[in-house]
């Protein structure tokens, strides 16, 4: 029997870009910077939970900042839209992921995709759980990923040392009361869920959840609340790709995250979730094999909200109907 299309294409896709050597691997939390440079997997996970996958798909890595829309999440479903928009807004920073600025006027973070928001939600989010945020936060992202999922030892403890610059946000935040006290339980946390470890499929199946209206296609289940998902995916859109974003919406036009371990996550509306790992990152700390990925398939596939060949996503469809 003759390959499926999509299997075919990521395949063509590997091959072409494993010659991309652009980029440098992440230092600045002392772990990350071990990574083998040439790892390179994409996986791609259909609405009805068809996996097509290629490269190192298998290997592990930390999520990093591809966990801050499933966290934001949480936090929308269990404070709601009005308590959490108190505390983060929604606006494109224009800046750097861990840069140290608020909202002038609000002095909220700008948006839950930089550093700033994520804290902040981290620290809603153990306002509201206490001691066992950890242990929800992993139940929901697993039950989203279809597998168990736990968290890298050595990688929270890197960048627990290290997280100067994310304490010193933290600090800020408390200073204008965005924040709660105990800030440093919070931030532990939001280690901690930086460095859920997952592999490339793991992330295609949480995006793919995400595109299926926050039912995991794989396993049936019901993760997240149909209205946060849309909150959650508009993020991801105007925020997930850092100061690259508005440039992403214009050339992919697909919610995405990236992450700093390499990681990139996509969504397609009602059709699939895609995700890509490489850890040579660009100057915005995005994965530049990952970026070359998605910017193809949605060329190749007319991904793009706006492109005239997905009209309905008809073009990919008739693709997934094969
Ligand atoms: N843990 C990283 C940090 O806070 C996440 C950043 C990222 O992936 N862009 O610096």
């Amino acid at each position: 029997m003759q390959e499926h299309m999509l299997q075919q294409l990521i395949d063509s896709l590997h091959k072409q870009y494993s010659k991309n050597e652009e980029g440098e691997v992440a230092t600045y939390i002392p772990e990350l910077g071990k990574a083998d440079p040439d790892l390179f997997g994409i996986c791609l996970a259909t609405k009805d939970g068809r996996i097509f996958e290629t490269g190192d798909s298998d290997q592990r890595f930390t999520i990093q900042s591809i966990s801050k829309p499933f966290t934001y999440g949480m936090a929308l479903e269990v404070l709601g839209q009005e308590k959490v928009s108190r505390h983060v807004g929604v606006e494109p920073s224009g800046d750097a992921f861990n840069s140290i600025e608020l909202e002038s006027g609000t002095n909220r973070p700008y948006n839950p995709m930089v550093n700033a928001g994520a804290i902040t939600v981290s620290s809603l989010l153990y306002n509201h759980y206490g001691d066992e945020a950890l242990e929800i936060m992993l139940e929901r992202f697993s039950a989203a990923a279809g597998r168990r999922l736990s968290v890298d030892e050595e990688v929270y403890k890197s960048e627990a040392r290290t997280g100067h610059r994310n304490r010193a946000i933290a600090h800020l935040l408390l200073n204008f009361g965005m924040v709660f006290e105990n800030i440093e339980p919070a931030l532990d946390l939001y280690f901690k869920q930086c460095s859920i470890l997952v592999n490339c499929r793991d992330l295609a199946i949480m995006s793919a959840t995400l595109s299926n209206l926050g039912k995991n296609p794989v396993t049936g289940e019901d993760v997240y609340d149909i209205s946060c998902v849309k909150d959650m995916l508009s993020i991801m859109l105007t925020c997930g790709m850092y100061d690259y974003s508005g440039q992403w919406a214009y050339r992919v036009g697909i919610p995405a995250k990236s992450g700093v371990s390499g990681g990139v996550m996509a969504s397609v509306n009602r059709q699939l979730g895609l995700a890509s790992y490489s850890p040579k990152l660009d100057a915005r700390g995005n994965s530049c094999r990952g970026i070359d990925v998605c910017v193809s398939l949605a060329n190749e596939l007319g991904l793009h909200a706006f492109d005239c060949m997905n009209i309905g996503s008809s073009y990919l469809k008739t693709i997934l109907e094969q």
